[in-house]
């Protein structure tokens, strides 16, 4: 034997053979059937073919060389173990064959019970039942349905037929009326269905049956639904599956046999308790496929009271033994329980949560541990309202879910009227075409925003998730009239005032106000619960393991927030300063004009009366921020989008002109703005005049925004307060346009901070390539660096974000190419080797040189993962994100540690 096992790979595990850490080897089910096993809980004997062994299959359509003696040898030691031989037409022993891959991937790959019964062995099982005609019958004509299904694709819609064609013969809808002989007719009846799909009989050689199963099982790995599945969950395409080859135990003997599944937490809720189904005189299927009404779990008392006793011990053991909610199928075969599989169970994100909270009390997990089994994924989820549709609500329509929550409101076409509406202690929802940066006011205002274009990375999309609104983009089932204020959906009109609800998580529109539930985990984070004193449980497990990770990580998270609101409420979910205040909205609005009148200044005068004007305007923003960030950095970033953005669309200008012109009116200012627009018209703005560029082309402008803020600073600090403004540049490419502004900006810092102790750091972002190949360089003229990952990402990739989201991304999701846009995600090969030689760069040039990352990556889980790894000082998201990148930041510390370790 010894020899033998040299000489072949070794490819079939006896059950006691494994353990629940040879998962990639043995398939979850596999690993933890092995683990049951050397438990000594009873497990049916068994043994698994190993993941290699499909592997193998899938590469050359051919078992591989050993497996067939393997399973041979193994086939027999169960025989022996057992009594009885496959097939045998006196006495025999069937198995069922079970897939089980590393990942669980439910209803992807099925099981094919009873297999070895045959028409002879049918009347041998029906003997060892003790004249069980009945239940040898049933068991027959479930391997023909089964096997046909899943090893042959007979459409199991036939089989179904089939069996309500018998039921109805008999007058009833209850297979348990069925009996012996209405069952055997039932098989003639299969086996007919499966000569007509297959073109040959029902296979009667039980060997043969059980090869053609185990096959079948290895190929259903690329069934086109596995992988579709795998592509959807990101599980890898070559990890194959393990095939697990089981002794049946019967659950359908009659009423002193069952089948069922436990929980042993609430997988919904995370209580304590007893959850799950119970089946009599079933086998395993029947519990899920709703055949017959399950009985909850506790019943079993009553049924059968030393089983339950004995199943109750068994979940106490496996949840002390697995640390962690475990859930189970089991089978009782005439008063004796049998355990057929157990996982840790999947949960939901309030479970998660607080079953990690509670182990740790129960000291079975410590907090590193409980902080590792939740996720920012988890926490985001727990942060949105959600609707309570415990009515009947239909969805009239069905968009992208672009920002998750849950809004109602009544339906408002037009941002001032939202602004209006608002004002008036309305709830609204914006509903627009598209929006744009003129939307913003509205948007702010509204409960939530609808579009009927545009994806995942709309405007609309990425502003509302930006200030943790809800928001469905995309609802194309919409015809959004806004001269008129009304949309139509199918039959539906709404008007302005009709009120709608929308589900971002889901993307569903209805007619109406759907009730709403506050999130608890958002009015702990505002300050508004008191956590130790909370009857609420997972307001306890948030706040234990929130508490744990800031204790853990080394990150700082700060925030990016453009208003005083927007920087209290981030310092609230625990922002530790402001990452990115963009300036850009203080051109907007009613200084739009002043803004015109600087782009349109033909004297130097001009230009200056109208920064003049923009200063103390900009002076009380700034003062606003720094006051609501008292004692902490704010980094306060350059205007950086190209300046036509400020102005009115060129076609509608050109049509106003047109008009007023006709009639005779006097245009010789909207004239002069048309002019501006034209000759500001880029082909490319994103690569065009902005940023920097646009500091070194228009005098005085950037110094102005300087002034600004060091002005604010000294107020603030004059007052008593401390503010620590950091003045950043946006789009540089080469150290010479730092250094240029950088001279203007000391100066100016010089002339204004005077005495008041108020200190200034100058520095960058790190957007465009060039920046981050020539970090080193830079980093001399620069205190901090930020990396601004949306614009590095579009730069990077070459892609212009606007226009690719809708044209080709799908295609390359589909495709494999990406496997989640890089916008979402740090793409960590390619650009994120860019912040890392621009951090090592950086570093080498300047010690202690401050890296930060501001943009939407900032509150990605996986990419604060990343930048954990790459050595940043901080990351800066939206503040809704704030918890989520301090929980992530955390467990990021956990995961570099694991990995050193392994
Ligand atoms: P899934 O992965 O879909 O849960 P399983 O391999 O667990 O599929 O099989 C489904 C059900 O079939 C099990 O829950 C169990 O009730 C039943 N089953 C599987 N193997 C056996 C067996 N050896 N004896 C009795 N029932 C079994
Ligand atoms: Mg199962
Ligand atoms: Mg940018």
């Amino acid at each position: 034997m010894a020899a033998q096992e040299t000489v072949d790979h070794k490819y079939v595990y006896d059950f006691a053979e494994g353990n629940k850490d040879l998962k990639d080897l043995l398939g979850g089910k596999g690993a933890n059937l092995a683990e049951m096993t050397n438990l000594g809980l009873p497990v049916p004997p068994g043994f698994t073919i190993t993941t290699e062994a499909c592997k193998a299959y899938l590469g050359t359509g051919e078992e591989p060389a050993g497996l067939a003696g393997q399973i041979e040898a193994h086939l027999e030691a169960l025989e022996r173990e057992m009594g009885r031989r496959l097939g045998d037409p006196d006495d025999p022993l069937l198995v069922s064959v079970r897939s089980g891959a590393k990942f669980s991937m439910p209803g992807m790959m099925e099981t094919v019970l009873n297999v070895g019964l045959n028409d002879r062995s049918v009347i041998g099982l029906s003997a060892q039942a003790g004249r069980n005609d009945r239940f040898a019958w049933d068991s027959y004509r479930r391997l023909i349905q089964m096997f046909g299904k899943t090893v042959c694709d007979v459409p199991g819609e036939e089989f179904e037929h089939a069996l309500d064609e018998a039921k109805r013969a008999k007058g009833s809808t209850d297979d348990l009326d069925l009996d012996a002989d209405d069952l055997r007719g039932l098989v003639d009846a299969y086996k007919k269905i499966f000569a007509k799909h297959t073109g040959r009989e029902f296979p009667q050689a039980p060997r043969e049956q059980l090869d053609l199963a185990i096959r079948a099982v290895f190929e259903s790995w690329n069934a086109e639904r596995a992988v579709v599945y795998r592509r959807q969950e990101r599980i890898p395409a070559d990890l194959g599956t393990a095939v697990n080859v089981v002794a049946m135990v019967f659950g359908n003997l009659g009423p002193d046999s069952g089948t069922g599944v436990a929980f042993t937490r609430d997988p919904a809720s995370g209580a304590q308790g007893i959850y799950g189904d119970y089946l009599a005189n079933a086998q395993g299927e029947d519990v899920v496929a709703g055949i017959r009404n399950t009985v909850p779990l506790q019943e079993l008392e009553r049924i059968d009271k030393t089983s339950y006793d004995e199943l109750l011990s068994y979940m106490a053991r496996l949840e002390e033994h697995y640390r962690d909610l475990c859930d189970i199928e089991f089978t009782i075969e005439r008063g004796k329980l049998w355990m057929l599989q157990t996982r840790v169970g999947k949960r939901t994100a309030a479970a998660a949560f607080v079953i990690a909270g509670q182990l740790v009390d129960e000291g079975l997990i410590d907090l590193d541990e409980a902080l590792h089994r939740v996720n920012g994924a988890q926490l985001a989820q727990l942060m949105f309202p959600r609707f309570r549709l415990d009515h009947e609500f239909e969805p009239v329509a069905k968009g992208v879910g672009a920002s998750p929550g849950a809004a109602s409101g009544k339906a408002v076409f037009s941002s001032d009227r939202a602004v209006e509406l608002a004002a008036q202690g309305e709830s609204v929802i914006l509903v627009r075409r598209e929006t744009n940066p003129d939307d913003l006011n509205g948007m702010i205002a509204a409960n939530g925003i609808l579009t009927s274009r545009g994806g995942k990375t709309s405007h609309a999309a990425v502003v509302a998730r930006g200030m943790g609104k809800t928001c469905v983009s995309g609802a194309d089932a919409l015809d959004v009239n806004v001269p008129q204020r009304r949309f139509t959906v199918g039959e539906h009109t709404v008007g302005e005032g009709d009120v709608i609800s929308v589900d971002g998580t889901t993307g569903k529109v209805y007619l109406g106000e759907v009730p709403v539930m506050p999130s608890e985990v958002v009015q702990y984070f505002e300050g508004n619960l008191e956590p130790a004193r909370s009857e609420d449980p997972l307001v306890r497990a948030v706040h234990r393991i929130m508490t744990h990770a800031d204790q853990r990580r080394r990150l700082a998270v700060r925030t990016n927030a453009d208003t005083a609101e927007d920087a209290a409420r981030a310092r609230r979910f625990g922002a530790q300063g402001i990452g990115l205040c963009r300036t850009e909205h203080m051109f907007l609005g009613d200084r739009r004009e002043l803004v015109e009148r600087l782009i349109l200044a033909r004297t130097d005068d001009e230009r200056e009366q109208a920064l003049a004007a923009l200063l103390p305007l900009q002076r009380a923003d700034f003062v606003e921020i720094f006051r609501a960030m008292d004692g902490l950095p704010v980094t306060v970033r350059l205007i950086d989008p190209p300046l036509h953005e400020f102005l009115p669309p060129l076609e509608q200008l050109a049509v106003n002109v047109a008009v007023a012109q006709e009639r005779g009116e006097d245009v010789a200012k909207e004239e002069a703005l048309l002019a501006a627009v034209r000759r500001m018209h880029e082909e490319n703005p994103m690569l065009g005049l902005r940023g920097v560029r646009l500091g070194l082309v228009i005098p005085g402008l950037f110094a102005m925004q300087v002034r600004a803020i060091v002005e604010a600073a000294v107020t603030v600090v004059r007052d008593g307060g401390s503010a620590l403004p950091e003045i950043m540049v946006p789009l540089v490419g080469a150290v010479q346009e730092l250094e240029t502004v950088r001279a203007e900006a000391e100066k100016i810092i010089a002339e204004v901070v005077g005495e008041s102790g108020v200190e200034v750091l100058i520095g960058t972002m790190i957007e465009v390539p060039r920046a981050a190949l020539t970090a080193g360089q830079i980093a001399e003229a620069a205190e901090f660096f930020s990396f601004g990952t949306n614009d590095l990402t579009q730069m990077g990739w070459g892609f212009s974000r606007d226009d690719v989201e809708a044209a080709f991304f799908w295609r390359y999701l589909e495709l494999g190419i990406f496997g989640i846009s890089p916008f979402e995600s740090i793409d960590a090969e390619g650009v994120g080797r860019l912040v890392r030689i621009a951090a090592e760069e950086g570093r080498a040039a300047r010690p202690g040189l401050k890296l930060g990352v501001c943009g939407e990556h900032g509150g990605d889980p996986d990419s604060v993962h990343f930048f954990h790894s790459v050595g940043l000082d901080y990351v800066s998201c939206s503040p809704f994100r704030v918890p989520v990148a301090r929980l992530e930041a955390g467990r990021a510390v956990l995961e570099a540690a694991g990995s050193d370790s392994r």
